[in-house]
């Protein structure tokens, strides 16, 4: 069985207390490796070897740091087969999409930023004749990096990559859930030319690490992927502190469908936007509002497509979903099934625990499901189930779609349908969500800013927003 080590200082080591967590194949359900039950000794530990480390790291120079993230971006995709079966293993996603989503985005994330503090540009404003202001940006030090494990690579290196970029030293934790690619990628720092120290990450339990980096004086800004109430901990800890925070949190997002879509599309992209990765993406559409007209030829063709998707092996490239990441959100998501029921919703397809055969009996599986019936107000459209459920409804009118896209506590993502360009633009300026798709989904250009409203989140990520969040802004004004 594998130990997943931390990396403290460029050493891969142990948790100092000696202590063991077991990792679990979704796949399986067995525990197939040991993860490093670390705690806030290992975290001191880190921060120590990052302010060690700050000075080699920013002395080498945009040049220099970029040098080496390209390097390690090489590294991973060099083995990317190898990173995505281990992704795949690890969360239980189906290999395929790890390997064509995944891990080339982990590497596409230290491209873009080793490319983007090449071109950065800093602003100058000057005041006719009385003085010249110019805007300097100083990495901040040591800051802390905490991702979840729905995408576990691709989100970890979505911080940490910036971080990194900006000139700062990084201590990070992948979630204790998924720490195997981290892990892979901590393998491959010294090849890449990383100074020890400059990259720490250490794993373990959240309400231990993540709370020990969160609450460490010498970490001076936060960002963190999660779940809101995570986030709200975080943020209950770190505000007083003063720390910089940057919080991507939970959604509920809604997919409105107009009748004059491009159906066939629509339909083929709705299909992926519900059940990709088992619906465990922050960015997946869980409520489908569909105008009346199109509702009854929507739900049938939606739920044909969807009971004729395949549940089975992530190592096999013929499955549509993989398992879901562990036996209890497995049934927490069961558990929101069981509430739409007793809320009223009928249940047109899934609605169950997929038992698969052989080794993958005790596998963490569900079908996909779609739920009917239900109002905007009830629990099951109100609260986050990140997993393979959607809810379908109809709707009679723009403001009726609108009022109930943006009726939940979260503005994460909306996603819409419709050929009706000046309802587009109406629409996407109304909908209270950080991303607006139009006719089509998951479509990401790492420039643009990425985030959530209300309870989905604080702060931006992406392109200049992460490099400005990971930096300092001081502005220097000279009399002239
Ligand atoms: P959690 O909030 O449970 O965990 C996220 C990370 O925080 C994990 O590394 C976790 O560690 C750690 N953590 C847990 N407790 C604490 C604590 N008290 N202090 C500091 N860190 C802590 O989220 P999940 O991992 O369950 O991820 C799913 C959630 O993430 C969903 O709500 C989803 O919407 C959201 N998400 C948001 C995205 C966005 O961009 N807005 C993108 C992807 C997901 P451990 O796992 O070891 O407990």
């Amino acid at each position: 069985m594998e130990d997943i080590l931390n990396l403290i200082n460029g050493a891969l080591v142990p948790a100092a207390g000696g202590t063991w967590i077991d990792d679990h194949e979704p796949a399986t359900g067995r525990v197939y490796a040991r993860i490093a039950d670390s705690d806030e000794r290992d975290v001191a530990a880190s921060v120590k070897a990052a302010q060690d480390a700050f000075p080699t790291w920013l002395g080498m120079g945009r040049e220099g740091r970029s040098q080496v993230l390209h390097r390690l971006a090489e590294l991973i995709e060099q083995d990317l087969e190898a990173f995505a079966r281990a992704e795949s293993r690890d969360n239980g996603k189906p290999v395929h999409l790890a390997r064509k989503v995944d891990i080339p985005r982990a590497v596409a994330n230290f491209r873009f930023f080793a490319s983007a503090i090449l071109h950065e540009q800093s602003e100058a404003h000057l005041m006719d004749d009385v003085a010249v202001n110019y805007t300097d940006r100083s990495p901040i030090g040591v800051v802390g990096c905490i991702s979840p494990w729905n995408l576990p690579l691709y989100l970890f290196t979505w911080k940490i990559a910036p971080a990194l970029a900006a000139g700062n030293c990084v201590v990070a934790k992948p979630s204790e859930v998924t720490p195997m690619t981290a892990y892979r990628m901590a393998q491959l720092c010294a090849k890449a030319g990383m100074p020890p120290g400059t990259l720490n990450i250490v794993h373990g339990l959240g309400p231990k690490v993540g709370a020990a980096i969160t609450e460490h004086p010498e970490i001076k800004a936060i960002s963190f992927t999660g779940g809101t109430r995570t986030g709200q901990q975080i943020a209950r800890t770190a505000a007083p502190m003063f720390k910089k925070l940057s919080l991507e949190l939970g959604g509920k997002n809604p997919v409105v469908i107009f009748a004059d879509c491009d159906f066939e599309e629509m339909l083929r992209t709705t299909v992926l936007s519900s059940f990709r990765n088992q619906g465990q993406i922050c960015l997946c559409g869980s409520r489908i509002l569909v105008e009346r007209p199109l509702y009854e030829r929507f739900r049938d063709a939606f739920v044909e497509r969807v009971k004729a998707l395949r549940v089975g092996d992530p190592a096999d490239p013929g499955s549509d979903l993989g398992a879901v990441v562990s036996g209890p959100h497995m049934e927490k998501v069961l558990s929101y099934i069981t509430l739409a029921r007793e809320e009223g919703g009928t249940v047109l397809c899934g609605g169950e625990r997929v038992r698969l055969a052989g080794d993958l009996a005790d596998g963490w599986y569900i079908a996909p499901t779609v739920i009917e019936g239900l109002g905007p107000a009830c629990r099951t459209n109100q609260e986050e189930i990140f997993g393979p459920v959607v809810t379908i409804a109809p709707f009679d009118t723009e403001e009726e779609a609108l009022s109930v896209a943006n009726g939940t506590p979260y503005g994460l993502a909306s996603v819409l349908w419709t050929n009706d360009l000046k309802r587009a633009h109406r629409m996407a300026h109304r909908l209270e969500s950080g991303i607006v798709w139009v006719n089509c989904w998951m479509v990401r250009d790492l420039r643009t800013p990425f985030g959530g409203m209300k309870q989905s989140g604080v702060g931006r990520e992406g392109g200049v927003e992460a490099l400005r969040f990971f930096t300092e802004a001081k502005n220097v004004c000279i009399k002239l």
